[in-house]
């Protein structure tokens, strides 16, 4: 995918930025938010050179484009581009949705509350007062503390290889609520409610280094990743018992709702997009 700007004079433009980009789901999301919703708009996946993101955005809103979704790597670099940025997207200083308005750079990060309503609203899990375990400590897991934390569970436990990242997550939201750091050893005789598998193995294929112990009959399993045929932490989760096993297509289609709604004023029905990307 190249990086040249071919907008659609006849509608809205917006688009996903990313690099790699070409494996994204949002432009087919946005297409089937657009067509419920009756919004004409032309959403492209585009591919930018590492070095080119700044000059891209700019590129993109003065040739006319409304708003754009950052992937992986820009996320943090599109958070100091804005201009303007929601308290949530300055608090964990990331951005997945730009918009342009007032000949100014506004940025929001939807992720964390993507997750939040794939899991409470689409499998109704039940937060407050549990025991949460994070694996991993980057990018996602940034964006979604602070929504976590709003649910009021009663502890939460980040564990990441580079247990520095994980301590200094743990204290940056000390206030928000009951949040340790630990290095996967210390993992041992302890379980807990909900994992939320926040590294990036499951690309790879692999597993975190952790006890199965961590799971007991009532977990939920979530992995950020999403993949057709269930990822390996999902299918490593089913087999120590788990009883909810999740991917983050849900996430991922809750984010976009979000963003959607932040651009065109209405939130898309998430239920029917989620079943037909499943099938
Ligand atoms: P980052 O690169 O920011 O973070 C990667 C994390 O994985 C770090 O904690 C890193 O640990 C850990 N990790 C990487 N390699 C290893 C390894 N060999 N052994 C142990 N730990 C490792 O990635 P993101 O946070 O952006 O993405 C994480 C996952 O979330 C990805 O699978 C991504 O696809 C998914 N995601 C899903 C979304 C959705 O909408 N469903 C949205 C965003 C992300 P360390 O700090 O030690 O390097």
């Amino acid at each position: 995918m190249a990086s040249s700007i071919n907008l659609d004079s006849t509608v809205s433009n917006y688009a996903v930025v990313g690099n790699p980009v070409k494996h994204s789901k949002s432009p087919q999301i946005h297409s089937l938010f657009a067509k419920q919703t009756g919004i004409s708009l032309n959403y492209q996946a585009i591919e930018v050179p590492l070095d080119n993101f700044n000059e891209y955005v700019k590129s993109f809103s003065s040739q006319g484009g409304k708003g754009l979704n950052i992937t992986v790597p820009f996320k943090e670099e599109a958070n100091s581009l804005c201009d303007s940025l929601t308290q949530r997207a300055k608090l964990c200083a990331s951005v997945n949705t730009i918009w342009f308005e007032d000949n100014k750079i506004h940025g929001d990060t939807t992720d964390g509350k993507g997750l939040i309503n794939d899991l409470i609203i689409n499998h109704a899990i039940d937060i407050n007062n549990k025991s949460v375990l994070i694996l991993g400590a980057g990018g996602s897991v940034k964006a979604i503390l602070e929504p976590l934390c709003e649910q009021k569970p009663g502890k939460i436990v980040i564990a990441n290889r580079t247990v520095s990242r994980a301590e200094e997550l743990a204290e940056k939201y000390s206030d928000k609520g009951n949040i340790v750091a630990c290095s996967y050893s210390e993992l041992v005789n302890q379980s807990f409610d909900l994992l939320i598998n926040g590294t990036s193995l499951s690309l790879a294929g692999e597993l975190p280094p952790i006890a199965e112990t961590v799971i007991k009959n009532e977990s939920c399993c979530y992995d950020l990743m999403y993949s057709d045929t269930g990822t390996i932490f999902m299918k490593w989760a089913a087999e120590q018992g788990a009883s909810k096993v999740l991917d983050g297509l849900g996430m991922l289609v809750e984010q976009a709702a979000e963003a959607f709604l932040i651009w065109h004023g209405i939130k898309p029905d998430t239920v029917p997009v989620i079943k037909l990307l499943r099938s």
